[in-house]
Order: structure tokens, then C-alpha cells, then sequence
């Protein structure tokens, strides 16, 4: 029985992707050799990795100056990459949460860092700082755009005296993007692109070779984007599955139409959270994220919680408890979570009501 998945990372890919990717793992290109036993040498992986490479700035419009390159280590590793590559004397860091913390903390290590002019942490990130000035002596600004744990989104680029590097990992594919206003765009792709083990980073190529450091061959952007991501094996099976998200992607009408989508599917859910005399929502209403929807139970029925859990478990709805740092549930409507699932979770958030 196939369930509803509402898991916040990793989590719901489009049945194309995991259908392709089962079939290459097989056989891969009718080669008679698995897609995990290739060498990513041969001519038949070369040709994925450009594919990926090509759909990824077609589907997300990437202009000229900026190379797309895909690591290990996960949006983590690019918490230190991103500071060891760029910063000289100053960064200024939107601390929006726990992933936007953990970014400013690995910065610290490199130079000087302000996260705390625009901070929402004595509110527990239940929105997104708005009104503060960007420091021009700053090297760069960082950004997590969508942050998964507490709810929050920042939905609209933001127009920068110096370069904007953005946390994508859960909230990239989901709307159009301006990038030439971004210096770097980053994350893991285990939530809207592809499995675990491979990070995306885009890069624009003339913010590099600016620090004065010593950088690790391995950990130099220059390294990666010289080499189109072979300096060394790359994540060969998640590549492969993320150019089958874009190819889902562009046959499902782009990010455009993905925007459209998340804003149905997240309108329904906070309709009914609002709604339904038993939730609320966590976060304040104008910072609320299409991606990631927090919500828990109000006071009077807080007792009631675990029963909510096991109510939608019985009705095969997986991944909905939220994150310990925020309690209650959280809905993930990534991309690829057909309506039907939404329609289901507002179904029995109702029919719950109706019973207690
Ligand atoms: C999941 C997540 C991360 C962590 O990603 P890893 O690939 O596990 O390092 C970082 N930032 C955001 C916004 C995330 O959602």
C-alpha cells in the first residue's frame, strides 16, 4: 500500500524519478551494467552529468557567469565552504532559524560575522526579520529561504548591496527565481531534487578568488567547477536521479508551474488550520512557508496530540510529527506530494474535529 509522505527530508520524489532511477540501477542505458557499477569516466555518465547540468540552468533560467556543480556533504558541508571560499573581514548572516545558526557558527570560524541585526530568534523563528539594513562592508549576505524546521519562508529575492548566498536545500524548484541576484545558491538535494548524497551549489564565477587562505583542493568551488564536478567520483546514482526531477520538472511545467501548485496545496492546509477549532498555526501568517507548515494543537486540546498522530497513521498518512524544537505537526508539500494527499490530511484534520 502506497502511503502519503509527508516527510520533511529525505521525502517525496516524483514515482518518475524513483521508477527511472530503479530501471538505471538495473541497467543502466541497456549497457548490461548497473548504474551503480559505471565508471563516471565512461560516455554514457558523462552524458548525464551535462544533461543535469543543462536542465538545471534551463528549468531554474541561470544566466551567464554562473556554474552549476554538484558535491558531497550536504548543505552542511556548504556552511563552511561557503565562508572559506568568500569571506575576507566580514559576514552579515539572517538568523532565521536552526540551519541559518548553524551556518553563522561554521562563518565564525573565518572572520567576522553579524547575526543578530536581523534575527528572530528571541521569538523562537516564528518569522521572518524584515526593516534592518544590509551592511555594505560585508563581504557577502546569507540566507536560508526556506527553513524547515520552524515554518518560515522568504518568498521573494532579495535586492542586495553585496552578494546574496541562499540556503535552498528545502525550497528550491518551488517558485521562478531572479539568480542574477544571487552569488550563491546552495543545498541538499534530498528534499526537492533528488536522494540523499549529493549537495547542488550555484556558483557565480566572479565572486572566487578573492581570499587571501589556504583552501583544501577539495573544498575550493574553483576545484569542482574546473573539473565539471569530476575532480573526483561524484554521487553517481543521485545525480542521475535529480536529471529525472528536472526532467520532470520541465514536463510538468517548470517552476512557474510549481509556484502555482505550492500555493494551492499550502492555502488549502493553513485554510484549514485556521479553520479547525482544535490546530493553529506556529508562525506569523506573512511569514508562513509553502513548503514546510507547522502547526500544533491549541491549549485546551493539547492531549490529544498523540491521538492525531495515530489518526493519521491509520489512514496511511506518514512523516506529519513535527520537529522536536517545535512540537506538534509539520506538513512538507514538496513538489512532487500530489493534491490528493493534501486533500486527504484536511479530510481527516475535519473528520478529527468532528470527533472530539
Ligand atoms: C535539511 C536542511 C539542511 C541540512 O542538509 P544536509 O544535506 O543534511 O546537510 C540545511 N539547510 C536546510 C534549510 C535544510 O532544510
Amino acid at each position: 500500500m502506497k502511503k502519503h509522505n509527508f516527510y520533511a527530508g529525505p521525502s517525496i520524489l516524483p514515482d518518475y524519478t524513483v521508477e527511472e532511477t530503479a530501471k538505471a540501477i538495473q541497467d543502466f542505458n541497456g549497457l548490461g551494467i548497473s548504474l551503480m557499477c559505471v565508471s563516471h569516466r565512461s560516455k554514457d555518465f558523462d552524458a548525464v552529468m551535462n544533461k543535469t547540468v543543462d536542465l538545471f540552468k534551463e528549468v531554474l533560467d541561470i544566466p551567464q557567469g554562473y556554474s552549476v556543480i554538484f558535491l558531497g556533504g550536504g548543505a552542511s558541508l556548504q556552511f563552511a565552504m561557503v565562508p572559506m571560499n568568500l569571506l575576507r573581514n566580514k559576514a552579515f548572516y539572517l538568523n532565521t532559524g536552526t540551519w541559518a545558526a548553524k551556518a553563522a557558527k561554521e562563518a565564525k570560524l573565518f572572520g567576522n560575522v553579524d547575526d543578530t541585526t536581523a534575527s528572530s530568534k528571541e521569538k523562537n523563528y516564528t518569522y521572518i526579520p524584515k526593516g534592518y539594513t544590509i551592511p555594505t562592508d560585508a563581504d557577502y549576505m546569507h540566507i536560508t529561504t526556506n527553513n524547515t524546521i520552524y515554518g518560515t519562508e522568504l518568498l521573494t529575492d532579495i535586492d542586495s548591496p553585496i552578494p546574496v548566498v541562499a540556503d535552498m536545500s528545502s525550497d528550491i524548484f518551488s517558485r521562478p527565481l531572479d539568480v542574477s541576484k544571487y552569488g550563491i545558491i546552495y543545498g541538499g538535494a534530498q528534499k526537492n531534487l533528488s536522494c540523499a548524497g549529493v549537495t547542488f551549489v550555484i556558483v557565480k564565477d566572479d565572486l572566487l578568488g578573492k581570499v587571501d587562505r589556504a583552501i583544501p583542493t577539495m573544498l575550493n568551488y574553483k576545484t569542482h567547477i574546473d573539473k565539471n564536478s569530476m575532480f573526483n567520483t561524484p554521487p553517481v546514482v543521485p545525480i542521475f536521479a535529480a536529471m529525472k526531477t528536472l526532467e520532470w520538472l520541465k514536463q510538468n511545467g517548470g517552476v512557474k508551474q510549481m509556484e502555482k501548485f505550492a500555493i494551492e496545496k499550502s492555502t488549502k492546509l493553513y485554510d484549514e488550520i485556521d479553520r479547525n477549532k482544535l490546530f493553529k498555526g506556529t508562525v506569523e501568517v506573512d511569514s508562513r512557508s509553502r513548503m514546510s507548515v507547522c502547526f500544533v494543537m491549541n491549549e485546551e486540546y493539547k492531549d490529544l496530540e498523540g491521538k492525531f498522530n495515530d489518526f493519521v497513521a491509520s489512514k496511511n498518512m506518514v512523516g506529519l510529527k513535527g520537529h522536536r524544537s517545535v512540537g506538534g505537526f509539520r506538513a512538507s508539500l514538496y513538489n512532487a506530494l500530489p493534491m490528493e494527499s493534501v486533500d486527504l490530511l484536511v479530510a481527516a484534520m475535519k473528520e478529527f474535529e468532528k470527533q472530539n
